[in-house]
Parts: C-alpha cells; structure tokens; sequence
C-alpha cells in the first residue's frame, strides 16, 4: 500500500487498486468468488467522485438484486461520509422503468404505464388466444408467455421476430400472438417485465437524439455479475457505452463459474465478446478470495473442477484465519428430520452469539423452503423467504393494490376486472361479457364503457348502483388525490368501496390477519411520495426480493443468493433429482448439469466460515415418497475439506472435529435409509416405543389421530383433521 493512497483504497491489495484506478477506458473483471470484485465496483463508484471525474448522476451502475442496489448504495454512502441522491443505480429493470418514464410516448405508451405482474401477464395472454381456439391442454398459456419471454430477453420485437424464428408452439402462431399481446398492452396503457429492457433498447436503437442524451450524461457505467446479462442486457449496454469517437468507459465485473441464468438467456459468451466489443479492453484478475475460510474455499473449488471448459482463474484463500471448519455433509432421514436438523443448529448458533441475519439456509427449489418455515415457525426463529414475497402475494393485499392500480390509471382493465366484483356488486358473468363487448365496441377501457352504460340506463338492478358508486368512489379519490394525498385518498377507497368492510364481515380465522396486513399496506404506502412510485415499487419487488427486518434468518434460492454472503450457509436438498435438479437429469445434457454444478459452487462459496450440506435418504415429491440418493455434487467434494455426519460415516461419527453441535442433533439411529426400514428393521427402541398401528394420539399442532404405521421412533399417524403425517414418536401422546 501506498502511504499515501486516500484512506478507501488502502485496505485493497495490488490488483483491485488496479481495477479501480484503471479508470477510463473498457475494463474487464474476471475473477472467482469472493475475491472483492462487487467491493471493487462499489471502491470505484467512489472514487470517480472523489476524485472529481463524474457527478453521481454521471455514473451508471446496475446490479443484479435490489438488495444488491441497496447495499451498494449504502456502501458508496459509507465510503463518501454522506448519503448521495440522484444516483442511476439499480437493476437493469429497475434503471430501464426510469428511463421509459421518461419516453414512454415513443413506444405508444402514457408516463403513467402500468408495469404487469405475472398473473396480470397470464390473465391478458389468456384473453389474446381466446379466439384463436387454441387447444391449452397442448399448448398451455405459460408456455406461450415462455416464447414470448426469450423473444424479449433476445431483444426481438413482434416485427423482428422472423418466420423462421417462430417455433412449432401452438402451430407456429406464437409470432401473431406476441404482436396482438403486444398491442393490446399498450392500448393498456401497460408494460410487462421482458419489456422495460425491450421498450428501451428499442428507443436506444431507433431515436438517436434519446441515445445521444443518454451519451452525454452517463460518463462511466459500472455492471456486476457481468456473466449473467442475456442478449437484451447486453445490446442496452452496448448501445450506452460505445460512443461515436470515445473510449467507452465501462467496467464489467464476473466470473465464468457462477453463470446460473442460461435458463433465462443469460449468455457467459458475452464475457468473451467483451475485448472484441471495446478494443484495447483491460483485463484485470483477482485471485485472493476474502470471503470464505481456507476449508469452505477447497470445497468449492474442487466441486467446479469437475466443469470443463472453464476460462481458469486461479482461487487461493486471502484471509488470515483462513483454516476453519470443514465442509459438513449430513445425511438425514426426510425433509422433516433435514429441517429439525437445520432448526436445531440455528438455535445452537443463536444460543451462542450468532447473528441471525448471518445465516441462511439456500434451497435448489421453491417447494423446499415449507419445511423449513413450518420448523423454524414451530420454534420461534425469525426468519424471511427472500424472493418468496409472502406479503404483496396474499390476496387482500393484491385486491388493494388492484384498486390502487384502477384509481391511478382507468385504463387499467386488469385490474378493474380483479376487483369489480369483490366485494360482490351483483355482477354476473353474463354482465362482464356485456361490459367487455362494449369496451371491444368503443376502443376503450371497461371503466369507461361501464360508464357509457350507466349514462345510457343500460344496467339494471343491483348492479346499475353498485357500479355508479365504484365508479364515483374512484372517480372521487382521484379528485381528491392532489389535495389530500395518496394515503388518505387509498385508506379511503379501501373504506368506500367496501373492501374493508368485506373482511369485517368475515368470519374466517384468516380475517383479522387480512385486515392487519391491509393496514400495514397503507403504512407502506406513506414512504413514497406518489401513488404511482408506490405501485412501481411494488412491481419491482415483486419480481425481485424484498428485505424486511434485519435479525432474520434468510431462506431464498440458489439463484437469489448470488453475490451475497453469510457466516453460515445451510445447502439443504443435496440429492439427485432435487440438486441437480429432475428436470436437468431428464435433459440429459452435458451443459445443464455443469450450470447446476456452477449453482452448488455459487452456492458454498456464499459461506464465510461453514457451510452445512445435507441430503435426505427419502423424500416426499408432489406427495409420493421416493427413497433418494445423494447428490453426485457431494461426492465430488474433495475429501481432505469435507466431514461427514450419518448413516454414510458411522465409523467416524463420534469424532466430529469441531463440530460436536452435530453429535446430538443427529442420533445415527435415525440415519437409515428409508428403503432398510421399510424391509423389517427395528433398531431403534425409544421410550414411546409402546405406541402400535390403532393407537390413538394427540398432538400439539394436528390434534388428534391414529396410528398407522411405525418404524422404530418414526410413527405416521392419520390425524382426524391435518390428515396424515410422519412425525417422531416423542412428538405425541397417547390420547386419554
Ligand atoms: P461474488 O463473486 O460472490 O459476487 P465478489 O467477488 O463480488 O464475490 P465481494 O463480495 O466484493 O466479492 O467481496 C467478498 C468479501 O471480501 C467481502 O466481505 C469484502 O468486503 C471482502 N474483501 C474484498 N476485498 C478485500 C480486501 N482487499 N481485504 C479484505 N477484505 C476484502
Ligand atoms: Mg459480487
């Protein structure tokens, strides 16, 4: 270090400083985890400013999360002595809804677009081969939306779709079906998710005064996870950076071995056009990793060993205390028994001074992480799926968001039809159908038609004053919306309409929740300042994670953990036919197992000091059981980094090394496969173990039951109500 180097580059070693003082000019960071690349960017945000070159609005910097954009933010904060505003930041999403705000009228859309969800998505693709009579059992609609995606993650719109292009999906109509999908989008006023990054590349492609305003203002851009932008990214990217006559001074930072987006276009290539793009590109490599222990990095680097054509970069542990534990691999009996495991340990760590947002446990697929909430639910740890977006996913708060949706843009037929009938207004299918010909009829929204209808007495009944005071209710809050804001003029509606009072009347044991949850949805309202920033925030998260609280123990996906890190990692699931996944084994391809193997390396090296692996003998899949074999990733791991728990290493179970945690959260009676079990075998013998097929039972949560099956501790009861379950034996009693 030199002494005197201003004080945020000092703690960096030879290469980063290079990487960041490297700064005009294309430059290319290719190097593995941990090694400091995200710091790097963040050191060099800074230093641009600090150092005079640019003005913080002047720079463009995406990320790959929002959590991500959060931080880096933060960190630039930090590095700075002050919060900075104006920053262009973010996702590539979220930076592309920025921008076509403020040229929507170019793609035929308002300024006050709507930004689709998912279901929204499905809903208006539904609509659009309705007529087409398309057989959906064959070709379903989410299949379609899947064409049309790629189509958009390649950057091709409906008219750049060439015939060859369109593919044996539904008899080749999907080209015909994304122009009218399209087109009915705008005459929504509308936008989906694929199309934020298509709308603007678009205008970039096609407005060269838009694209020479953009060149004016950002003088550097900054993209991390570098390896993971598709087609679309990169041409957005491209078009920003190269300048007539200029160096492009854009930074990339990546690393070949964690690209896991290939299913979503992602294309590793473009690290490799990446000096053929920016002539004279500097490449810098780090090799020190800073993350992870000595251990947890000998682990992860012999896993990826196993991938070929790598571009190789060498990996060497960069921390002083860097011996550590060894990788654990724990066999377990079935997900009940790997998420008591994992319980079990948090609670051990907590006990003993460990913060719970240092810990997270990353599954392979969604449908694992119920296990774990029901478990860590059951004893009282805090925890948050992260990218599961439990609260913008519940129904009421849906309805109030569509209610919001209508009243900040009538044109948004979605949304009116989410909610014209909830609470019930008396308004039949036969009535829709009505509404919806006369939107058809007069080219507008179904609000508007509605109100043509009343105008004209063409309503009767119920319905004619239900809709006239919908209508006037909504029509009322967006009159009063400049004067009073958006939090009195919502809380309101949702009170006017009747919303509220549909879920006072309701006697379920859910109500009440809904209620609180509708009331926190208005409190979350008051941290934006407009109506239409809300509801654009909640599009983004909704498709990004969302943090909450910060002592919280994290369970989120492979894919969501990327460029994250955690004093302990939980990889749960490790078995052939979860990880790698069924869907990559029947595939059968090469390339699909060595991205699942890029997930498990991605995956450990997201610990700082352990990294538990477990996999379960049996293993209940869309309901069946089926026995399973471990995953051919934890053979791989070289032995010298690695300690095994369970059936697979009775020999040496009682010497755990550093791990006794281990010792007692894992009988190896219950190591068995369910397979040896099931055959007869009755090692195990417990206290309980009087408990016989018929027995009568009761438990805490399910209630009350009845034996029906029993293998050692292991008892299935069918319970009168929860229906059956397999639980140990200690965990119910005999029924008086
Ligand atoms: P990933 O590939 O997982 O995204 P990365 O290359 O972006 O990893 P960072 O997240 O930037 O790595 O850094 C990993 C950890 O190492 C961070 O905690 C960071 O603060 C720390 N680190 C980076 N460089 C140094 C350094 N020179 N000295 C000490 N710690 C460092
Ligand atoms: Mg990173």
């Amino acid at each position: 270090p030199t002494p005197d180097a201003p004080d945020y580059l000092q703690r960096l070693n030879p290469e980063q400083r290079m990487a960041i003082e490297t700064t005009d000019g294309p430059l290319l960071v290719l190097a593995g985890a941990g090694t400091g690349k995200t710091r790097v960017l963040t050191t060099r945000f800074a230093h641009i400013l600090l150092s005079g070159r640019a003005r913080p609005y002047q720079i463009l910097a995406v990320t790959f999360t929002n959590k991500a954009a959060r931080e880096m933010r933060e960190r630039i904060g930090t590095l700075l002595g002050e919060p900075v505003e104006g920053l262009w930041l973010g996702t590539f999403h979220a930076l592309c809804a920025r921008m076509l705000r403020r040229h929507a009228e170019y793609v035929g859309l308002g300024s006050g677009f709507t930004i689709l969800d998912t279901d929204d998505q499905l809903r208006l693709l539904k609509q659009v081969i309705e007529p087409l009579r398309i057989d959906s059992k064959r070709w379903p609609p989410q299949g379609i939306l899947g064409v049309i995606q790629r189509w958009k993650d390649r950057g091709l719109t409906p008219e750049r779709v060439t015939p060859a292009e369109d593919c044996d999906f539904a008899n080749g109509q999907c080209r015909a079906i994304y122009a009218s999908y399209q087109a009915r989008l705008v005459q929504l006023n509308a936008c989906d998710f694929g199309d934020l990054m298509l709308h603007v590349t678009e205008i970039l492609r096609t407005r060269p005064d838009v694209l020479a305003q953009y060149h004016r203002l950002f003088r550097y851009i900054l993209v991390d996870e570098y390896q993971d932008t598709n087609t679309i990214q990169y041409l957005w990217l491209r078009l920003l950076a190269q300048r007539e006559g200029q160096q492009a001074n854009i930074c990339c930072v990546g690393d070949d071995d964690q690209s896991i987006y290939s299913w979503r276009g992602a294309e590793v290539e473009n690290i490799l056009r990446f000096e053929r793009d920016f002539p004279g590109a500097a490449i810098v490599r780090l090799e020190r990793n800073y993350r992870s222990t000595a251990q947890i990095l000998g682990a992860a680097s012999g896993l990826i060993a196993h991938n070929d054509g790598r571009l190789g970069k060498t990996l060497r542990p960069g921390r002083e205390d860097a011996s550590g534990d060894k990788v654990r691999v724990a066999s377990v009996w079935d997900s009940d028994d790997e998420a008591r495991l994992v319980g079990e340990e948090v609670e051990r760590l907590r006990a003993g001074g460990h913060r719970m947002s240092e810990i997270a446990i990353l599954v392979r697929a969604g449908f694992q992480t119920r296990a774990f909430e029901e478990r860590l639910i059951a004893i009282g740890l805090p925890y948050r799926v992260v990218g599961g977006l439990r609260f913008y996913e519940r129904a009421e708060i849906r309805d109030a968001l569509a209610y919001m949706r209508v009243l900040n843009q009538p044109a948004d037929d979605l949304a009116f039809e989410r909610i014209v009938n909830v609470p019930r207004r008396g308004i039949g299918a036969v009535a829709m159908q009505k509404f919806h010909q006369a939107a058809r009829d007069g080219g507008m929204p179904l609000t508007a038609a509605i109100g043509g209808m009343l105008e004209r007495g063409e309503i009767k009944g119920k319905a004619r004053d239900s809709l006239a005071a919908l209508l006037n209710t909504l029509q009322q809050g967006r009159e009063d919306l400049p004067r009073e804001g958006h939090v009195v003029v919502i809380d309101r509606l949702l009170e006017e309409s009747g919303y509220i009072d549909m879920w006072k009347a309701d006697t379920s044991v859910e109500a009440p929740g809904r209620l609180d949850n509708l009331k926190e949805l208005v409190r979350a309202l008051a941290d934006f300042e407009s109506l239409g920033h809300f509801l654009e925030h909640v599009a983004l998260v909704m498709e990004n994670e969302e943090s909450a609280g910060t002592e919280r123990l994290s369970i989120m996906t492979l894919h969501g953990a990327k460029g994250l890190e955690f004093d302990t990692v939980f990889l749960p699931g490790w078995e052939e036919g979860v990880f790698p996944s069924q869907r990559t084994l029947d595939e059968g391809g090469l390339k699909g197992l060595e991205e699942e193997r890029r997930l498990a390396y991605v995956g450990i090296t997201r610990a700082r000091h352990r990294a538990i692996i477990s996999h379960a003998a049996s293993r209940r899949i869309y309901g069946n059981w089926q026995s399973a074999i471990p995953s051919r990733f934890i053979e791989e791991l070289p032995d010298e980094y690695v300690t095994t728990t369970g059936a697979a290493s009775q020999a040496r179970s009682r010497s755990f090394g550093q791990a006794p945690a281990f010792s007692s959260a894992f009988p190896i009676t219950a190591r068995r496969p369910r397979a040896a079990d099931a055959a007869g075998d009755a090692t195990t013998s417990s206290a309980k173990a009087a408990m016989a097929v018929g027995t009568r039972v009761f438990h805490q949560k399910f209630g009350y039951g009845t034996v029906s099956s029993v293998e050692g501790n292991r008892l299935e009861v069918a319970f009168d109500k929860a229906g059956p379950k397999r639980l140990l034996d200690s965990f119910v009693e005999k029924a008086p």
